[in-house]
């Protein structure tokens, strides 16, 4: 090594961005009641367990996956009854996705546009791709601002725009006809981003025939396989042909296919489980609407946002008794002195309310 490599260093060498950012935060969960990052809190049937537990002793790990994972992508079209005149692109995790949409687009001074608050990493990855991003705040009900949206679309004129529906930490739907108007406004790109569509009663997959520029992304994530990553997206075959280009050969692993393959043909089972955390949902909103200085909001996913006195050290409170939730109280002016509950099971959820109301009791 000659003496002049000491001279190369992260700040001489990495563009600036990358310096400036800061790493997803993923807190250590050991041993905590985990409510945090809107996962699935119920298992598998064990004869389900069985059955992958057969397959995967079975699946050949010396060999790459199947590179366009035909038989996957043909689950999961029949799954949502996907017409042929539309196409799926699958994804390492939607933020894959995300990512690989930016990248395409990522011409210099390109522009990315979101809400805020909504799901951190479409400005993260504005900055991996080096995209301007743009935000329009939602109103204080977390509703979309179409006249602040049409005035940012024409002053930016954004190659992609991206909504969370619904939406991420706020976990309610916006008006689909304002969403609606921004897709036949939009100087490019629109992603619906259905993370939490298992648990909502609405979806943009229908209007991918009627709106050209419109993309639909959804996640196997919040619907019990977070650890297998796989995210997809929906749209037009002239867009997905593109961008299936920039999709990394075997970007989806063999076990992950194989998994997710068995998994939708017991889509049953999952959707049980959603609806069970629906309901769940239902117990812990109200629950939380009786907690004296608690504030929930509705939501339509799995999780629910509460705004709280103290936030911060109610959130300590909870997590000094096991209980990990999300801070979001300094994330955005809009949620100040606000917390995010992923809804988990009845006895998860009851530790949460008990854990919570001891918390507020400290400062009562
Ligand atoms: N979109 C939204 C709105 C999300 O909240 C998340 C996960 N928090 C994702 C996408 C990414 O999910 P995944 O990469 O697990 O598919």
């Amino acid at each position: 090594m000659s003496s002049t490599n000491f001279g190369i260093t992260p700040e001489s060498l990495l563009r600036q961005e990358v310096l400036d950012l800061k790493a997803y935060p993923v807190p250590d969960s050991t041993g905590m009641v985990k409510l945090d990052a809107m996962e699935n809190p119920y298992p598998l049937p064990q004869s389900l367990r069985e059955e992958i537990a057969r397959l995967v002793a079975d699946v050949a790990i010396n060999r790459y996956p199947d590179a366009d994972a035909q038989r996957l992508k043909a689950c999961i079209r029949a799954v949502i009854g996907l017409p042929q005149s539309l196409d799926v692109l699958l994804g390492n995790g939607s933020d894959e996705i995300i990512q690989l949409l930016a990248l395409a687009v990522a011409k210099p001074n390109a522009t990315l546009l979101s809400v805020e608050p909504s799901f951190v990493m479409y400005k993260m990855i504005a900055a991996f791709t080096g995209m301007q991003y743009v935000s329009v705040p939602l109103t204080e009900d977390f509703a979309l601002d179409l006249p602040a949206m049409l005035t940012a679309m024409q002053q930016h004129q954004p190659a992609l725009v991206f909504l969370s529906y619904p939406n991420n930490p706020t976990g309610n739907l916006f008006d689909a006809e304002v969403i609606a108007q921004i897709i036949e406004a939009a100087p490019g790109l629109v992603v619906v981003d259905e993370a939490y569509y298992a648990f909502a009663n609405a979806s943009f997959m229908p209007m991918l025939t009627r709106y050209p520029n419109l993309l639909v992304m959804r996640t196997f994530s919040k619907l019990g396989m977070a650890g297998l990553r796989l995210g997809f997206m929906v749209g037009s075959k002239v867009w997905l042909a593109q961008l299936e280009k920039l999709r990394l050969p075997y970007n989806v692993g063999v076990l992950t296919q194989q998994v997710a393959e068995k998994l939708l043909q017991h889509h049953d089972v999952l959707l049980r489980q959603a609806e069970q955390i629906k309901q769940d949902r239902a117990w812990l909103y109200e629950r939380l609407v009786g907690v004296a200085d608690v504030r929930p909001y509705v939501s339509d996913a799995n999780f629910i946002l509460f705004r709280v006195m103290h936030a911060d050290k109610i959130f300590q409170g909870l997590k000094k008794r096991g209980v990990l939730i999300k801070n979001l109280s300094k994330s955005h002016p809009l949620l100040v002195d606000c917390l995010r509950v992923t809804v988990g099971t009845p006895q998860e959820n009851e530790q949460f309310i008990r854990a919570l109301q001891e918390s507020i009791h400290q400062f009562v």
